[in-house]
């Protein structure tokens, strides 16, 4: 059976049910009622009306009887319209739900339901609106990301056909080819692991190995790897430890990994002549590792976009470099899922400086708190 009869029926059935109660309660209670009251309506005549007690009984119980089955009657239309009327509402909010959801499996993303109100059925259908936000904005990347891996790929094939036709038409040395298209392939190679882990950290199937890190072994493991690149580079790189031993509670390959992210961006963005900082400082229930640029500065919307996949300031630029443009996309989701973040602080021609927090030990946590209450 359908919903819409099923509903009605079971409203009915209670109405009924109801009704049917309150007559037999009335037709049992009210001879006792009204035999009473004709008692007094009897006394209060006197001897001749002692005659009359049969008749205004009867009159008494056939008037009641009469009004109790007319109220119940019209109550019995007015619960059967107010059933019905009900039990349609909530089918049609169903019946909605079911044609949003046929749509959105076809693929109609921008399917809604109206949701005023505010009992179950709209917070229902609230909750449904959300859903279907949330899966066009999954589709919407899905197909920018298509889009932008095959614009990725396209760059390093066209130049490797190039290495390829120049070396058949023999107008290119084999062993400069051979060195050109080593690098293209190294690039797709980059491009490709990067894109596989980009993928792991959003779905968030990244596997930690979280344990006590001393910020300053982090800080000069980071400064060792990059000190040739700085000097390359002609770009002092400093470094300023924290006075006192400070500890994180982290991934030690991950962590060293977004640092090196960080620094490797403000090494390629920054001009020739400029100092990069390292520092750490704790806050609060964390540490920041702040690194710190003379470099060309970032504009609020440059800001809001860098941590999106491929997006680049100046894609040549950044290409000379060998970025693939998921370096920080890969940098803030592996630091929130260690519990902390990356952000950046920066404006035009002022430089930048990306903050990277992580959470200290939860026993040093705890001591803090003892600290700060005592
Ligand atoms: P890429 O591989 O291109 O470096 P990222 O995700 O690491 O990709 O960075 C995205 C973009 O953000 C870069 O292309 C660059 O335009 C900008 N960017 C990143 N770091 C800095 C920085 N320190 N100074 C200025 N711009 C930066």
């Amino acid at each position: 059976m359908r919903l819409l009869p099923r509903l009605f029926l079971s409203h009915a059935l209670v109405v009924v049910l109801t009704v049917l109660a309150l007559l037999v309660l009335a037709e049992l209670l009210a001879p006792t009622f009204i035999q009473h009251h004709v008692d007094q309506m009897v006394n209060l005549i006197g001897p001749a009306g002692r005659s009359l007690r049969g008749d205004l009984s009867r009159g008494m119980r056939n008037t009641f009887t009469g009004a109790l089955l007319l109220s119940a009657a019209f109550a019995l239309v007015v619960a059967f319209i107010t059933a019905f009327l009900a039990s349609q509402r909530l089918v049609r909010t169903i019946r909605q739900l079911s044609a949003g959801s046929q749509a959105i499996a076809a693929g109609e993303y921008q399917k809604r339901l109206p949701d005023h109100g505010t009992d179950e059925l709209a917070e229902l259908a609230r909750n449904f609106n959300r859903m279907a936000e949330v899966l066009a904005q999954v589709e919407a990347s899905r197909v920018a990301l298509i889009t932008n891996v095959a614009h990725e790929l396209r760059t390093p094939l066209t130049a490797l056909q190039g290495y390829a036709e120049a070396l058949n038409d023999g107008v290119m040395p084999a062993n400069h080819a051979a060195t050109s298209i080593l690098r293209e392939t190294r690039a797709m190679e980059r491009l490709t692991s990067d894109l596989s882990l980009v993928s792991r950290v959003e779905a968030g199937r990244i596997e930690l190995h979280l344990q006590d890190l001393d910020v300053s072994t982090v800080l000069t493991a980071a400064e060792e790897r990059f000190q040739p690149l700085a000097e390359r580079r002609d770009i002092t790189l400093k470094i300023e430890r924290p006075s006192t031993k400070t500890l994180v509670h982290a991934d030690q390959e991950r962590t060293a990994q977004v640092l090196a992210n960080l620094v490797s961006n403000a090494l390629n963005y920054s001009p020739a002549g400029s100092t990069v900082m390292l520092s750490a400082l704790p806050e609060g229930g964390e540490v920041a590792i702040l690194v710190r640029d003379q470099g060309p500065g970032l504009d609020e919307e440059q800001r809001e976009r860098i941590f999106e996949r491929f997006y680049r300031v100046d894609a040549s630029r950044s290409r000379l470099g060998g970025g693939t443009g998921v370096g920080l996309t890969i940098a803030r989701g592996l630091a929130r899922a260690m519990g902390g973040d990356v952000q950046v602080t920066s404006e035009p021609n002022t430089g930048s400086v990306f903050r990277f927090s992580l959470p200290i030990p939860e026993r040093s946590r705890t001591s803090l708190r003892r600290t700060s209450s005592a």
